[in-house]
């Protein structure tokens, strides 16, 4: 489909649902949502050279805190340019459609700040170097709350981990939620009342690398404005509320050459995983340290990536072990070669997933060019925390970075992934990302918590 049909296709359906605005939406660096509407007048010029916005959004932290960085202040502009395959009319929000964008020059060129672009590149080099397209899911899980007058949250339930009573409470705002995300032709795979007070877990079917990502943004966006509309706030932070169980975004990846062939399968080896996989958990482990920066990216991150939380903080690997940063999903009898999948989950919500997802090919391309076998002294059938310091240390399981800071310096220092950002996009991320340590680092725990509850 040319561009121009693609226009008319999207002016039609807009005219037929009554639309009178469009989001232009991206999601900047610091994992949130941003964008802009088109109206009706606007729409046909929007879909073929974009919408304009000051660059310095990109230079905007989660506090909409502006960072000193060259070409993003009061100069400079990019242009919000729309990706017609993710257009859909919206069922949460009256006569609004929407859509995801890259970030463009204004004469309409790549630019090096955008983060989309960031992915596609890395979806590319996959292809390129190594014949891979990788499919991907990412696992939210979130809370459900109610917010009062002096701006506190308390969860709807206190029901318990896959308790079915978890799932009566919450039914009427999950029923819309899926009904709004069948909507939007999303597969919903499986529903459960997660572990903590009043979380949820919504799993939808992995697709190809930048649609998964794409559907993460509207994923988010779905659960957060359907729930807003049923005055619940649903909230993908980290650790929203500091007594009960962290929100992951567990992120699963399998590599493909052409549609058929599963280049994680291997019938012969003990947890049916190939040597391309387990370089790739190589490549992940080597770097993950750095990568955390940008797959838990947050303050509030490192409120839930702790020891016996099943969030991982371990640099270590395991078959169906929750306590392993990457864990080898155990195929699904029958349906070995489509399943086997792995899945890292030092990764949560608050997390640009374009960046997240970009990092961790870049990593695990890195550990596939340098055939980084992972070896026997980083796998873990038990939890590495119950494994003794001097053990830990001799077989190279080391704890994750502690803080956001110490992530951002253990980022600055990899120059594989350095390199895959590219200078224009590291520069940006580090300084709003610094930004944001600084500034929690000046306040409590309680406003922590409630600048990322609302937020994420
Ligand atoms: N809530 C846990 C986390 O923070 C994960 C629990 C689970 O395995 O589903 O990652
Ligand atoms: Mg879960």
């Amino acid at each position: 489909m040319n561009q121009q049909t693609n226009t008319s296709i999207i002016l039609r359906q807009a005219q037929e649902a009554g639309v009178k605005q469009v989001r232009f939406l991206f999601c900047d660096n610091a994992g949130i949502i941003r964008g802009k509407a088109a109206g009706k007048q606007a729409l046909a010029s929007g879909l073929s050279s974009g919408l304009g916005l000051m660059r310095a959004v990109l230079a905007m932290n989660s506090l909409d805190q502006l960072q000193l960085i060259e070409d993003m202040g009061a100069v400079g502009e990019i242009r919000l340019m729309p990706d017609p395959r993710t257009f859909r009319i919206v069922p949460y929000a009256p006569h609004t459609a929407a859509l995801l964008c890259d970030l463009r020059l204004p004469d309409g060129e790549a630019w090096d700040g955008c983060p989309r672009t960031f992915l596609r590149r890395q979806v590319e080099r996959a292809h390129g170097e190594a014949g891979i397209s990788f499919m991907s899911a990412f696992e939210p899980e979130w809370s459900l709350a109610r917010r009062a007058i002096d701006g506190t949250y308390t969860a709807i339930d206190d029901s318990l981990g896959f308790s079915s009573i978890g799932m009566t409470t919450p039914a009427t705002v999950i029923d819309e939620i899926l009904t709004a995300l069948d909507s939007q032709r999303f597969k919903v795979e499986q529903y459960h009342s997660e572990l903590g007070h009043g979380q949820q877990e919504i799993t939808i079917a992995h697709a190809p690398a930048l649609e998964a990502a794409d559907n993460q943004l509207f994923y988010r966006e779905t659960v957060r404005s359907v729930a807003w509309n049923q005055g619940l706030i649903a909230s993908f932070a980290p650790r929203p509320f500091a007594n009960q169980p962290g929100n992951g975004c567990h992120l699963h990846l399998s590599a493909w050459a052409g549609d058929r062939s599963n280049l994680f399968y291997e019938p012969d080896d003990r947890y049916q995983l190939s040597q391309i996989g387990y370089y790739f958990i190589g490549g992940i482990l080597a770097h993950l340290p750095a990568l955390i920066a940008l797959t838990c990216p947050s303050v509030n991150s490192y409120r839930r990536l702790k020891p016996h939380s099943w969030a991982a903080a371990y640099t270590c690997y395991g078959p169906d072990n929750r306590e392993a940063a990457v864990r080898i999903v155990s195929p699904q009898y029958g349906r070995e070669s489509a399943t086997i999948n792995l899945e890292l989950r030092a990764s949560d919500n608050t997390a640009n997933p374009y960046l997240a997802l970009g990092g961790v090919i870049a990593a695990g391309l890195d550990g596939i060019r340098q055939a980084r076998a992972p070896g026997e002294a980083l796998l873990t059938l038990d939890d590495p925390d119950n494994i003794p310091l001097e053990e830990r240390i001799q077989r190279g399981i080391h704890r994750l970075p502690e803080t956001l800071s110490a992530a951002l310096d253990e980022l600055e220092k990899d120059p594989v992934l350095m390199d895959a950002l590219g200078p224009t996009l590291a520069k940006t991320y580090l300084a709003v990302k610094r930004s944001e340590a600084v500034a929690f680092a000046r306040q409590d725990e309680s406003f922590e918590i409630n600048q990322h509850f609302f937020k994420y």
